[in-house]
């Protein structure tokens, strides 16, 4: 057992080897352990009283010292024009994270935030404006998925971890996350369901392709060039573009999954025709996505979105190199613009109550 995961032990983040250990120090056959997994990673219960097939006795021994902590739904909001959902959760501490449920045809997409806050500083961002609080543990990770999942009443086939922080500056966690996520005895998502988004920790990239897991990975790149990018992400004074695109065409090579490079599009920034034949150029012969998304516009910030027009000029401009282009579907643009807001929201009314 590590350090980290000793500090950060709760119910859902123990797999299941973790939680064999607890189950017999209590006296008890390991096949109850499973019996237990099976019941908050498959059938997702809320409760230890819905364990039906586990004695009372052991239930209660269990829940003095194990609560199952699942993150409290506090807010909720529904966009009218597409269905999506986005939750605000309460932690055991009392930290807020955001969380979101979008409907495709081809399944339910779960968002979920990998810490409370971020550090990364993003200047485009909401999520990065208190700073970083704390990580979050592979069991409240999951939760959001849990709660959601309970709530809907619906499976989820996709999960990206693409809301507040940064997943590769939380890697144990995160890691811990994705085998459980993915495990058979658990809601056994399929890795090539899963996709991470980071904004370029070249060792975290380099670390998570040792892994080899058949997730997808996904670049926030949003300029071409790093005196831009400087401008914009402060990571990018710790890793170039050019680090970070070896590390990205390595982890390519381990795991043959096609990258996907975000760029959020934001009027007079980073849309000229200059910018799109720049990326153009970094991205040729590479097996790729470019997600444009344009910015959602952050007060604190005083960056505008690009115009339709210029999101369509951009998208051709790439695909004239023979780049793969979607624009992300501004969903739920009704429900309170950018991710984090929610959040920020709440957690200063909790800190002026
Ligand atoms: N830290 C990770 C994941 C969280 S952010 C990362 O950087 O990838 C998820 C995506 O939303 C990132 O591409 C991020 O750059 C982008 N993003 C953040 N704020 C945004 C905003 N206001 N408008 C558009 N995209 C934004």
């Amino acid at each position: 057992m590590t350090e980290e995961r000793k500090e950060t032990e709760d119910l859902l983040s123990m797999d299941l080897p973790a939680l064999k250990a607890a189950v017999g120090a209590l006296g008890e056959k390991s096949y109850r352990a499973e019996q237990i997994y099976g019941w908050l990673h498959r059938k997702l219960a809320g409760s230890w009283d819905e364990m039906t097939n586990v004695p009372a006795a052991l239930r209660e021994k269990m829940a003095a010292r194990w609560p199952i902590g699942a993150p409290e739904q506090r807010a909720l909001q529904i966009s009218k024009i597409d269905g999506t959902r986005k939750y605000l959760f309460r932690m055991r501490d009392g930290n807020y994270v955001e969380s979101v449920w979008m409907s495709y045809h081809h399944g339910n997409s779960v968002c979920i935030s990998s810490q409370v806050g971020c550090r990364m500083g993003c200047t485009f961002c909401a999520s990065t404006l208190l700073g970083l609080t704390r990580n979050l543990t592979p069991g409240e990770m999951l939760g959001q998925i849990y709660a959601i999942s309970r709530d809907t009443g619906e499976r989820v086939s996709n999960v990206v971890v693409m809301g507040t922080g940064e997943p590769l500056d939380n890697y144990e966690n995160l890691v811990r996350f994705l085998r459980m996520l993915s495990d058979e005895n658990g809601l056994h998502i399929s890795e090539r369901n899963i996709t991470v988004s980071t904004c370029g920790l070249v060792p975290g990239i380099r670390r998570l392709a040792g892994e080899k897991l058949m997730i997808n990975l996904a670049l926030s790149l949003h300029a071409p060039d790093d005196v831009l990018r400087q401008r914009l992400m402060p990571v990018a004074r710790a890793y170039r573009i050019p680090e970070i695109m070896d590390a990205l065409r390595d982890y390519y090579r381990v795991n043959r999954r096609r990258l996907t490079f975000e760029y959020s599009l934001i009027r007079g920034v980073n849309d000229t025709d200059e910018c799109a034949e720049k990326l153009a150029a970094l991205l040729k012969g590479m097996n790729c996505l470019v997600n444009l998304i344009p910015v959602n516009p952050v007060t604190e910030r005083g960056y505008r979105e690009t115009r339709r027009e210029g999101v369509l000029a951009f998208k051709k401009k790439l695909e004239n190199h023979g780049i793969h282009v979607t624009i992300r579907r501004e969903m739920g643009r009704d429900i309170d613009g950018a991710c984090g807001q929610l959040r920020k929201r709440c957690t200063e009314m909790d800190q002026k109550a």
